[in-house]
């Protein structure tokens, strides 16, 4: 196919794949077409990218983002959310379900699948909402929606947590049909009613209404067991407490199909912030104490943890200023994601780069069964490929982030690393940190 985009070939001169040995990354027709030592690869028609002591990591794929499409475009939009995700090294982001139309029929999904193919940036993998409305009480068209030209896989509710277990069991029973996965927002409603912050000695001092960890902790522990009394695929989103990860290690060791993610903020930020009373520090579930922090860490090292996810939740500057008590939870993450993996992660040596390919692009593409990503840096496999400057440092200016929204909580912050190029199929989505 002559002239097509994924037809010009791409030299990524002496990247590092996983940090390790440099070598030459050619892109050919969508595919990485060769992996040859460093110098080596022709470049007759070529565009080639210096990436010199630059690490080249799989497209990363998020499994957890708000793009606020269809119903709050003041806040993000495909459009707009899609540019931060390529910005950030993402090659494919998977859209919460909680819009305005809920995502909870096929036209729905459609749509959002739609947009992101329109916009171009990365893949976007829209979920489905496990009931209709979000709320609670019948079952969306999970069928209806996998069958879409979306290719529904994962189901959540998110924002909401599917508290009915026997609604939980069904959704858990159907989706077994079509290999889907549901994921759960883990948040028992009556423990964490009116809750602020983490529940504890500070929420006290502070005189913000608690969230208890043991409002995410029951409804993980009842749900592990559902998912193996079904012999079904149960996700767990943004797990945050040191509790949560004891349940997760323990039905993983009895060999119950469940995954977890953790937000990079659960794994640099922690409740002390509330202190502030910016609303920035605002979110959910909320920031907890340094043990957590702690755990979660040790969670993703050990692979307890499959999968960082961004819980990107973009907010218009009225529904996030003021006051603490009224504004929404939920903060940027997109464009900092891999900057907080480095920071928390890899420089503190709990994980290399390959351990950082896995859990941003190979397990959450495994769990969200998207089959072109999260592949290898291997000859013959989809040309999406991230290229991170490890050594450059950036200091986050709000305005300067391709997101609608500014409720990022690093303003002024300065963080590791930089994405300097992303291709998706061999097309460059970003290049020299600027999009392509
Ligand atoms: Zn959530």
């Amino acid at each position: 196919m002559s002239g097509s985009a994924n037809s010009t070939t791409f030299v990524l001169r002496g990247a590092r794949p996983y940090g390790g040995g440099p070598v030459d990354l050619v892109l050919r027709d969508g595919v990485l077409a060769e992996a040859t030592a460093a110098g080596t690869a022709g470049a007759a028609g070529a565009t080639v990218v210096d990436a010199d002591g630059l690490v080249a990591l799989p497209g990363l794929v998020d499994l957890h983002t708000h793009l606020r499409e269809p119903g709050r475009e003041d806040a993000e939009t495909v459009e707009t959310g899609t540019r931060a995700a390529a910005l950030g090294g993402f090659t494919a982001v998977h859209a919460m379900a909680n819009t305005d139309p809920v995502a909870d029929t096929a036209g729905v999904v459609e749509q959002v699948w739609r947009l992101g193919r329109e916009a171009g940036h990365c893949d976007v993998a829209p979920v489905g909402a496990v009931t209709v409305g979000l709320g609670g009480e019948r079952l969306a068209e999970l069928g209806a929606m996998a069958d879409s030209a979306a290719r529904v896989r994962v189901f959540s509710d998110d924002g909401k947590c599917v508290s009915d277990a026997v609604l939980m069991r069904r959704a858990l029973e159907y989706v077994k049909a079509f290999d889907g996965v549901i994921a759960q927002h883990a948040q028992e409603p009556r423990l964490t009613d009116g809750a602020q912050m983490n529940e504890g000695a500070l929420s006290g001092v502070l005189g913000l209404r608690g969230w208890p960890s043991v409002a995410e902790e029951a409804v993980i522990a009842r749900d592990v067991l559902l998912a193996a009394h079904v012999g079904s695929r149960l996700h767990i989103c943004h797990v945050s407490t040191r509790g949560s990860v004891e349940i997760l290690r323990l039905a993983k060791e009895r060999g119950i199909a469940v995954t977890a993610e953790v937000t990079p903020h659960h794994l640099l930020l922690d409740e002390s912030l509330a202190a502030t009373y910016d609303p920035v520090f605002k979110v959910n579930p909320p920031l907890r104490g340094k043990d957590d922090v702690q755990a979660l860490r040790q969670a993703v090292a050990d692979g307890v943890i499959d999968a960082i996810a961004t819980d990107h939740a973009p907010h218009a500057a009225e529904d996030k200023e003021g006051e603490w008590a009224n504004a929404l939870p939920g903060m940027l993450g997109l464009e900092t994601a891999l900057a907080i993996a480095q920071e928390a992660l890899v420089e503190t040596g709990l994980l290399d780069w390959a351990g950082v390919a896995d859990r941003l692009s190979t397990r959450p593409a495994r769990i969200g069964r998207l089959t072109g990503h999260g592949r290898p840096l291997q000859a013959g496999e989809p040309a999406n490929v991230v290229l991170v400057d490890p050594a450059a440092r950036r200091t986050i200016d709000p305005a300067g982030l391709a997101s609608r929204s500014r409720n990022t909580p690093y303003a002024g912050r300065t963080l590791p690393g930089r994405v300097v190029a992303t291709f998706l199929r061999g097309r460059p989505t970003v290049l020299d940190g600027a999009l392509a």
